[in-house]
């Protein structure tokens, strides 16, 4: 068994290929053993966003603090809050980020893999309009 202590992630940013704003990933469980089971905690200043993208395996955002933006290419934004768990199905072209207000903390649970669209997220998209 693997306890990493909270004092031991080791936030990272996420740099700007592939977000707009400020977002950092602190690694909680990286593949090994043969799974490819990846958790992340990913902190998204206020109005950050990543760019539009999909898992293959698809991806459960569990959002741990401030109110998430999600949406799924033709759907709604959905506004998701402390506790509460939104899944992207496999190849489910999406995007997800903080309110702009508050910053925003989720986990992200995939099968390690990211497949990013060469498309930032507008303002437009972002306001959901
Ligand atoms: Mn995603």
């Amino acid at each position: 068994m693997t306890h990493r202590r909270a004092a031991h992630v080791e936030w990272k940013s996420a740099g700007a290929d592939h977000f707009t704003g400020e977002v950092s990933f602190g690694p909680l469980h990286a593949p090994v053993d043969g799974s490819d089971l990846n958790v992340l905690g990913v902190r998204f200043a206020p109005g950050a966003r990543s760019d539009w993208h999909s898992h293959p395996g698809g991806q459960v955002l569990y959002v741990v603090e401030g109110t998430a933006r999600v949406q799924a290419e033709g759907e709604e934004v959905v506004i998701a809050g402390p506790g509460d768990a939104v899944h992207a199905a496999d190849g489910v072209v999406h995007w997800h980020g903080a309110g702009p207000d508050a910053p925003m903390v989720h986990l992200s649970i995939t099968h390690a893999a990211t497949e990013w669209l060469p498309r930032k997220v507008t303002d437009e998209e972002y306001q959901g309009r």
